[in-house]
């Protein structure tokens, strides 16, 4: 499943600070960033192993569309449930929920009353033949990849003899984050709420274990609700556009935007792990242009 270089980390300058990126938003195109080695596990998997996957989320998720891509893969059926979906995404479906539903996921749409009732359901009610992934893709099943991953970052990272190296990447559920920093003793793994606050996100990993001490929380100055347009992190991506890479508007541009407010990071070598989430792009800018902001 894929189709680019492997391990391609190039040199990025931005506000003429110098920066490494692991490009992996490039690894495929509908499977890509952290979900490629997120489910790694699962794309290593035979396809005789399951017949269906079950999942649940938001509807313009980036975890969504990649599992559909997968299931699409391997020949699974993917069940995806989530609340009602909006009146004007309904009208015009696009973006994620439009690759996935073409790619064969079958959604489910429930009740915000039912919500989670229905997804404790779900989770206790897999047989043997379907496996249940939780939103975001936030499970131990991750470890297999992430490590995979860690395993490129420490063989470029021998070849370039960096003797103290800052990995920086975003955190949703922190699945990624938790298990590089685990991998990776010797490397500082900085990342920053996305999602919730900082207290929500450290709750979200201890459910995997106890914090690696190398695993730094960064907080910015100031604290963006979660997917929600804001005129400085379309700015942000701009930048980041104009210095010669596309980063999600999601929680590329919120990372970038608190990694550039702590310049001791920067006193290290940084390489910023490209999470993906590219193709998510299209229903958010449509919502900047929506709200007259771009
Ligand atoms: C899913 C996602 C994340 C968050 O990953 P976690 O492992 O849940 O912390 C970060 N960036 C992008 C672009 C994503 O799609």
């Amino acid at each position: 499943m894929r189709n680019f270089d492997k391990n391609r980390i190039e040199s990025f300058i931005l506000q003429n600070k110098s920066f490494y990126v692991k490009r992996d938003e490039l690894l495929n195109p509908l499977l890509s960033g952290n979900k490629y080695w997120k489910l790694y596990a699962l794309i290593e998997m035979p396809k005789e192993r399951y017949k269906q996957l079950v999942s649940y989320g938001g509807t313009q998720s980036n975890a969504m569309l990649s599992i559909a891509a997968l299931c699409h893969q391997k020949g699974w059926v993917f069940h995806y449930t989530c609340k009602p979906v909006a009146d004007y995404l309904k009208q015009q479906v696009t973006g994620n929920l439009r690759k996935a539903l073409d790619l064969g996921m079958v959604l489910h749409e429930v009740s915000h009353h039912d919500y989670h009732a229905c997804v404790q359901q779900l989770r206790e009610s897999c047989d043997a033949d379907s496996l249940f992934v939780p939103q975001g893709g936030g499970d131990p099943i991750a470890q297999t990849g992430i490590e995979q991953l860690a395993v490129e970052i420490k063989q470029w990272q021998k070849k370039q003899s960096i003797e103290r190296l800052n990995i920086v990447t975003p955190s949703g559920t922190g699945t990624t984050a938790f298990y590089l920093a685990q991998a990776l003793p010797k490397c500082h793994v900085l990342t920053t709420a996305v999602v919730g606050d900082k207290a929500y996100l450290i709750s979200q990993m201890e459910m995997l274990g106890a914090l690696p001490k190398n695993l730094i929380l960064l907080q910015g100055s100031k604290k963006y609700q979660f997917a929600k347009p804001y005129a400085e992190l379309l700015d942000m991506y701009h930048d980041l556009l104009d210095a010669g890479i596309t980063f999600d508007l999601i929680y590329g541009a919120v990372m970038w935007k608190v990694l550039l407010q702590h310049h001791s990071v920067m006193q290290d070598t940084v390489l910023y792990i490209h999470s993906g989430g590219v193709l998510g792009n299209v229903s958010m800018l449509d919502r900047y242009k929506n709200k007259g902001m771009f």
